[in-house]
């Protein structure tokens, strides 16, 4: 068969062109997203293309990512184990380091067994694929993160969402659901984009009366809530009604990673049925190694955390004199509220003139209208450059109107 002698009239356009189109629409609302080269250790400050900047936007909560003993143990676990388990978990990529870490969690968790994935985006739409399917329901926040809501896509279950911590809309969903199989209350503890609590001893007691299960991201709890940093299930003392537990190696635990902790039989239903355990290369040894220091490192100075949380505390209500909008200051992550994705933008370009990054969130990672600048404290910071984030993040965002932020976030509701 010979091609035709000219093209199409309808023809399509081609990849480049199709996808320009696209990016110019992302551009015009304000959402077009860049990447910014980091040149040094991620600390409290970091050189970026070639200018030093203070960090306000990094999950290396506790400061662990530059910590000595965690670069030896990352160090020792290459020369030992080699850089890569180079093989599925399943195959012959499950090395000691994985084992150790896992036996490490689970006792850290005070729980009978734990499983690593490769990252927490893996743990999560692995767990929920693997515990519900079709003719099961999923019951949802609706802030929870992409990973979540990915996994429930994936899994084939019924999706039902919730308001964000609204435990009377929650209790409503369980009812709806319930003559269905399967049911699982997904939410995390606390939240990523807004840094709020989850109502976590309401939710686990509904879930159970219901006979649903529960299942808790601790993302950003993790190393920072709890003692000894397990989480905030563990602060709260409700491990016995929460099913599974989540975690990411490479937020406070300053590696590369995740988990799930929970019963026994768990642990091998995932090594069994969680595809994106099975399909996938096994975490490299020095992760493992890693994030092991850390969790030693966590447990014996809990004072990190707890400063931290002091301090994010004071920064927040600090802000919030200041006449911003900070919507929560419960943990270490504080959203400052912008409103438009634009302007958003321009608080945070202000900022990096200022020497201070703060990366802008907006749709679709936080709802429409409510792009901010996510604050994320280290324990490493100093209480001068905590100082000079305020000074300048009030000044970026007062900036031009001379009014303030709320006044003007008051005048786009009405
Ligand atoms: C960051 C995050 C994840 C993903 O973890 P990674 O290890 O970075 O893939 C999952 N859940 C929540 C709530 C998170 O904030």
């Amino acid at each position: 068969m010979s091609l035709p002698a000219k093209p199409l009239e309808n023809a399509r356009p081609g990849l480049d062109e199709a996808l320009a189109h696209d990016l110019e629409r992302i551009d015009d609302l304000g959402l077009r997203r860049v990447l910014r080269r980091i040149d040094s250790v991620q600390d409290s400050e970091v050189d970026i293309e070639g200018r030093r900047f203070l960090l306000f936007c990094s999950n290396n909560y506790l400061g662990l990512a530059s910590h000595p003993e965690v670069i030896e143990a990352a160090v020792a676990a290459t020369r030992d184990y080699g850089t890569s388990a180079v093989s599925s978990r399943l195959i012959s990529g499950h090395m000691h380091p994985h084992q150790r870490l896992e036996r490490t969690i689970a006792e850290w968790k005070g729980c009978e067994n734990a499983l690593v994935f490769s990252t927490g985006y893996q743990a999560n739409i692995g767990t929920i694929g693997a515990l519900t399917g079709a003719g099961d329901v999923v019951i949802s926040d609706e802030l929870n993160h992409a990973s979540i809501i990915d996994g429930c896509r994936l899994s084939r279950a019924a999706v039902d969402i919730y308001r964000h911590n609204d435990t009377d809309h929650l209790a409503e969903l369980l009812a709806k659901h319930a003559g269905a199989g399967r049911v699982l209350v997904v939410t995390e503890s606390v939240f990523s984009m807004d840094g709020d609590k989850a109502p976590l001893q309401d939710i686990a007691g509904l879930t159970r009366n219901h006979g649903a299960w529960l299942m808790v991201d601790e993302a950003h709890a993790a190393g920072v809530f709890g003692p000894g940093g397990a989480g905030l299930v563990a602060e709260l003392g409700i491990e016995d009604k929460v099913d599974v537990r989540i975690g990411t190696l490479g937020k406070a635990l300053a590696s590369f990673g995740a988990y799930a902790a929970g019963s026994r039989t768990l642990i091998d239903t995932l090594v069994n049925r969680a595809r994106s355990f099975i399909f996938t290369t096994g975490l490299p040894p020095a992760a493992a190694a890693a994030a092991g220091a850390s969790i030693g490192i966590i447990r014996r100075e809990p004072e990190r955390a707890r400063s931290l949380l002091t301090r994010s505390r004071a920064l927040g209500l600090r802000l919030r004199a200041a006449g911003l909008e900070v919507s929560h200051v419960d943990s270490q992550i504080l959203p400052v509220v912008i409103g438009k994705a634009d302007d958003a933008v321009a608080v945070a370009r202000k900022l990096l003139d200022r020497g201070i990054y703060v990366a802008a969130i907006r749709p679709p990672t936080v709802p429409e209208g409510t792009s901010r600048l996510r604050v994320s404290l280290m324990a490493t910071h100093t209480e001068e450059q905590i100082d000079t984030l305020a000074e300048g993040l009030t000044a970026a965002a007062h900036g031009g109107s001379g009014r303030s932020q709320r006044e003007d976030t008051a005048d786009k509701q009405r």
